[in-house]
């Protein structure tokens, strides 16, 4: 069930709504939009009785929600979502860059990285601390080490730091020293570490699981939600198919499909989308043409001795390129 408040209604008419929900054991997300705030519910096994919300002061429309998500919807909040950080932002006018190595290996290699990336005008800096990895026996990350690297470089260029959190422990360390949580493609249905994603205060990048639809990829996004974390920014990065001449297939237009349904904002990785670095601009291009919110890419300063996904990772002359190019598409594709 979702109320819709009138545009007109006060936040004193809103926290009685709110009220109103939790007295019958049931949790409100009031979630503001630029006319007015719609409360969604959650929390209830079957129907709701709808008519006990419509007489209440500053009410506009009860309604029955009959989609399996209800948090991530247009119906809840008809405008895009902005996930703001400081200054910086995801979804709204400027293009998101998420840029950095796949994993932090070494001061010098991270440091060297983030100089490229904070030249390019990039707001946010990516690195794995901690790697899921396919086999046990590859790099796994440098843990506690890389995360002093990274609240190093945080310090030092101003850049956000986003890692992935393999387990529920990690959050607790991002929350420290992070700024924005991702949830990696093998986790995008690890209930309990997306329910405690939705218990921070940091907004989480959810990876779309390597064989998930768009329903399943929405519906983890909505536990993120309903435990009342509504900063959340979806990241294709493509899903198994019989295609050989890519790592994965790079599914673009589940950017227009979302937007049909979702008001959260969604970026592409064009790097494990494709598992080559000369495909990565010309996906990135593609990206941005059909009009996601942001990129998330893979840089080294040394592809070539990269401890993990090294034929995908650009250098830093071929990354400041791309944002050349996407930065010039974005002005010509760009909502007014
Ligand atoms: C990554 O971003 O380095 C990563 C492991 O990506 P994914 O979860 O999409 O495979
Ligand atoms: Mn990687």
């Amino acid at each position: 069930m979702l109320i819709v408040m009138k545009s007109s209604a006060t936040a004193r008419e809103i926290d009685a709504v709110v009220e109103n929900i939790e007295f019958i054991g049931l949790r409100a997300h009031p979630l503001a939009g630029a006319t007015r705030t719609a409360i969604g519910i959650t929390g209830n096994t079957g129907v709701i009785d709808g008519r006990r919300f419509e007489s209440l002061a500053g009410v506009a429309e009860v309604i029955r929600v009959t989609k399996p998500y209800k948090l991530i919807t247009l119906d809840l909040r008809p405008e895009k979502t902005i996930v703001r950080l400081g200054d910086a932002t995801i979804g709204g006018a400027e293009l998101a860059i998420i840029a950095g190595p796949c994993a932090i290996e070494s001061s010098q290699q991270a440091f060297a990285v983030a100089e490229a990336v904070k030249q390019s005008g990039a707001r946010f800096f990516r690195g794995g601390v901690w790697k899921p990895r396919t086999s046990p026996y590859t790099f796994q990350g440098l843990g506690k080490k890389a995360w002093g690297i990274m609240a190093e470089i945080r310090e030092a260029f101003g850049l956000k730091i986003v890692t992935e959190a393999v387990d529920e422990s990690h959050v607790d360390l991002i929350e420290q020293h992070g700024d924005i949580i991702q949830i990696g493609a093998r986790s995008m249905q690890n209930f309990s570490l997306l329910k405690r994603a939705g218990r921070s205060k940091l907004p989480v990048l959810l990876k779309r699981g390597m064989a998930a639809t768009l329903e399943e990829w929405l519906l983890a996004a909505e536990y993120i939600m309903a435990e009342g974390n509504y900063d959340v920014i979806l990241c294709e990065r493509g899903v198994r198919t019989f295609a050989q001449h890519t790592r994965n297939t790079l599914d673009l237009a589940s950017v227009p499909a979302i937007r049909r349904i979702s008001h959260l904002p969604v970026i592409i990785d064009p790097s494990h989308g494709t598992g080559s670095a000369y495909m990565v601009t010309p996906l990135a291009r593609a990206a941005v043409a059909v009009g996601a919110d942001g990129l998330m890419v893979e840089v080294h300063n040394q592809p070539e001795v990269a401890l993990s996904d090294g034929a995908q990772a650009l250098t830093p002359l071929e990354y400041a390129e791309l944002i050349r190019q996407v930065r010039a598409i974005r002005a010509l594709v760009a909502p007014r």
